[in-house]
């Protein structure tokens, strides 16, 4: 006898409460080390996006939310903040079954990073310039000047199925902060715990602030992007769908971020301390299986030690443990899906048929009872040019590309041979070097002897096609409000109102 167990079911979320997609459908989401269906979601239409719109729209023309003043607001995110605390197991636990990412790395970083977040912005927005006073200028006459930073308006954010709930937070945080409201759109492999967190926000802001529908990007995506009630699009995903967003934001001169596709490099000095910078160049690839958009996935060692460290790299990444993310020992998880898995593979076979050299991994990895997982081998391939495919596409996929190099001035030309311009980094144990080749590397962040360390006060985002806009840190207010100017003249007498002399010539003489 076999038991059917009915899925759990998670609907829309639209002016404040759960909502089903208009049609009633629903589509299945899967946890990436089993390829099992493990929850049901309503599948989004055009009607739903113009419901979650209006009701965001709506939200964002009452008063009360995007004219609260800025230590009102900063308790609400408080109180967000609490809120994620006070649900976070059950956040961790549907981030990681269905992302594939580890409960290890999810617990241990994006959670609190999240929660931090949120306090950070409550910080940020008590001291935020919302009205700054100018000089006064002696010309055209005194007068009293302001710049204020308003609200945009509705933003709509469209996430990817890597980090869903930290990319998510990443444009939740600084679009409430500043009084915006919000309809947030998934991705299809991940939109459980987005929906989740949703409800747990809407618990203590006003119904409509902050709004989710889940389905297509094709659709519900390009929908929102379109849509004209919509002021923004803040999206995380890849280059290729980045560029169709401006395109399609062109038609109603929509403000957008967009955080791209990386293709970051590492560049390993001679003096750098390969105890530290062997294991941390590991973490900078093959965190979440290396679906991380900026991950080093191109690595320049001088030829003098490359033999030594692909030796000593081989050996570490033996030493790394795959398997289910929901085991807290796993270092390494699944990749999302069957289709990344056969990208990733078919991105592997290139490097091969192009002349790299495979020094470990190269195939699909078998985890003991989880035979029907996406699981990938970490795989390093040596002698990598940088004018290979595996050298020059984000793979999205356990795979580091070790490429020797001569002399620095060849690493740092090689390492901005790329349309990308997310990250880089250099190990070295001379400060100077190390600033040197910062000041030279195209890229929005560069790590000096780590990887990975995004912080919630410092902005991210790309350099060239990586993308445009930075996130995280008081920049990332900068990106959800707009500027405005207001003028008040102090000069009562028309007489002393130098500039109307410019039209009315006869004016001024009969004075
Ligand atoms: P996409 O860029 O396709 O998806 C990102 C988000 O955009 C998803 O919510 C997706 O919805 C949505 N979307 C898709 N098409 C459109 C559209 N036409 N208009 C508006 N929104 C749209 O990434 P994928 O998930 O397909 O991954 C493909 C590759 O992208 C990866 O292999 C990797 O190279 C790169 N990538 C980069 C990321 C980064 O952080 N920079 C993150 C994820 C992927 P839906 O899920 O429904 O398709």
């Amino acid at each position: 006898m076999s038991i059917q167990v009915e899925l759990p079911t998670y609907s829309h979320f639209i002016n404040g409460e759960r909502s089903p997609a208009s049609t009633g459908e629903t589509f299945d989401v899967f946890n990436p080390a089993t390829g099992e269906a493990v929850a049901r979601v309503s599948k989004g239409t055009v009607e739903d996006v113009n419901r979650a719109v209006d009701a965001a729209h709506a939200a964002f023309e009452k008063e009360g939310w995007r004219d609260m003043p800025p230590a009102e607001r900063a308790k609400i995110l408080f109180q967000i903040a609490d809120a994620i605390a006070l649900h976070k197991t059950e956040l961790i636990y549907l981030e990681s079954l269905t992302s594939g990412g580890t409960v290890r790395r999810i617990a241990g970083n994006d959670i609190m990073m999240i929660i931090d977040l949120f306090q950070q912005m409550a910080k940020f927005v008590q001291s935020y310039p919302f009205s700054e006073t100018l000089p006064n200028p002696l010309f055209p006459g005194p007068a009293h000047n302001f710049v204020w930073r308003e609200p945009i308006g509705v933003c709509a954010a469209i996430t990817p199925w890597n980090m869903p709930l930290l990319i998510a937070s990443w444009k939740i945080a600084p679009a409430l902060a500043t009084g915006n409201t919000v309809v947030l759109k998934p991705a299809s492999h991940t939109p459980v715990s987005a929906l989740r967190l949703a409800e747990i926000i809407s618990a203590v802001v006003p119904a409509g602030v902050l709004n989710v529908v889940a389905g297509s990007g094709a659709e519900i995506g390009e929908t929102l992007v379109r849509h004209p009630k919509v002021d923004k699009v803040a999206f995380t995903g890849s280059t290729e769908v980045g560029r169709g967003i401006m395109k399609q934001a062109a038609d109603t001169i929509k403000n957008i971020t967009l955080e791209l596709g990386g293709k970051s490099p590492n560049i390993l000095l001679k003096d750098a301390d390969l105890k530290i910078a062997l294991p941390g160049t590991l973490f900078g690839v093959f965190l979440h299986s290396g679906q991380l958009c900026e991950s080093g996935t191109r690595l320049f060692v001088p030829r003098s030690i490359y033999d030594t460290v692909l030796e000593q790299l081989a050996a570490l990444t033996q030493t790394l443990k795959l398997g289910n993310q929901l085991d807290e020992n796993i270092g390494v998880g699944p990749v999302i899906s069957q289709r990344q898995k056969e990208t990733v593979l078919d991105y592997i076979q290139s490097g091969i048929d192009e002349g790299a050299r495979l020094i470990c991994g190269g195939k699909e990895a078998v985890v003991e009872g989880l035979e029907n997982g996406y699981f990938i081998e970490p795989t390093i391939f040596a002698d990598v040019t940088n004018d290979m495919k595996i050298a020059r596409e984000e793979i999205f996929g356990p795979v580091l590309c070790v490429i020797p190099y001569d002399h620095i001035d060849e690493a740092i030309e090689m390492a901005n041979d790329t349309i990308y311009g997310l990250a880089g980094g250099v190990w070295t144990r001379d400060v100077n070097k190390a600033y040197e080749v910062a000041r030279k590397i195209k890229a929005g962040v560069i790590w000096i002897n780590d990887w990975h360390m995004l912080r919630n006060d410092a902005p991210f985002g790309g350099y060239k096609q990586s993308g445009i806009g930075r996130e995280m840190g008081k920049h990332s207010l900068d990106a959800y409000t707009q500027l405005k100017h207001v003028h008040t003249s102090m000069v009562p007498e028309l007489g002393r109102r130098v500039a109307y002399g410019l039209l009315m010539t006869e004016a001024k003489k009969s004075e």
